[in-house]
């Protein structure tokens, strides 16, 4: 589904990711684990388009997405979400799920079109299928932080990807939290949706993907089922301690 070749991105003279490549086949839960500065958030800004990478390509579904913006990535099916919260606090629950859904409809709120009546099934859909249905109004700025968290999976749902990609999903969540979230990723990968992400709790990620990628220092050095990963001597060195 997702195939990502031979990628480099330097910030100046610094080269956060020097070569990285990455598959994701359909329906699969694929991490990217490695420690910070390794690269993991701009590899996923990369493909979602919101960078430009140097060299490399970024093919999804066998088509070259290298050079498309972020919204024409996200019509393709591709929807990242972010590791900040990154939620118009003002809005509603349901109001900023609904602006998702609507600007893949092609109507986003504006001073002539009163959106208010717009999307309503689909947008109390995505937040029953995460839990929020019973949070839809309130103001997004008083949810605590795994609520907001949630809430940035179903903006990023309201786009109906085909690949959801995570940027630590469960920072700074409580341990009940966190399993709920998994939970939930879970469930919408058995209901179909391929999942990307990159997670710091690496039990998690082990019990979690059915692959891992570990990048260290801007290179993604194997990609592979979690058994295989774990047996790697680099990776066992680099960052799993040599335990
Ligand atoms: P990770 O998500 O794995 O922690 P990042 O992709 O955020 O790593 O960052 C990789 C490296 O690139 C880090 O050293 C970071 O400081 C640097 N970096 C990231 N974004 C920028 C930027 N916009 N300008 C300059 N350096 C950046
Ligand atoms: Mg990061």
């Amino acid at each position: 589904m997702l195939q990502v070749k031979d990628v480099q991105k330097s910030f100046g003279h610094f080269q956060a990711i020097i070569r990285a490549n990455l598959d994701v086949r359909r329906g699969e839960i694929v991490a990217v684990i490695g420690p910070n500065g390794a690269g993991k958030s701009t590899l996923f800004k990369i493909i979602s388009g919101h960078l430009k990478p140097d060299r490399g390509k970024i093919l999804f579904r066998d088509r070259d997405i290298t050079s498309l913006e972020p919204h024409q990535i996200c019509r393709q099916g591709v929807s990242l979400s972010y590791q900040i919260v990154n939620v118009f606090s003002r809005l509603t629950v349901f109001e900023n799920v609904q602006v998702s859904v609507l600007s893949r409809l092609g109507k986003a709120f504006d001073f002539f079109t009163p959106a208010k009546g717009l999307a309503i099934d689909e947008t109390e859909k995505i937040l029953d299928s995460v839990g929020l249905g019973n949070v839809g109004d309130r103001i997004c700025g008083a949810l605590s932080h795994g609520e907001q968290k949630v809430l940035e999976i179903a903006i990023a749902l309201g786009s109906n990807p085909e690949l959801l990609i995570l940027d630590e999903p469960t920072a700074g969540m409580a341990q009940e939290e966190t399993s709920a979230t998994i939970k939930l990723l879970e469930r919408l990968n058995h209901e179909g949706l391929t999942i990307l992400f990159c997670e710091h709790d690496i039990e998690l990620v082990f019990s979690f993907a059915n692959r891992i990628m570990v990048m260290q220092q801007g290179v993604s050095i194997i990609q592979g089922p979690p058994h295989q990963v774990r047996e790697n001597r680099e990776v066992r060195e680099a960052y799993l301690g040599g335990a």
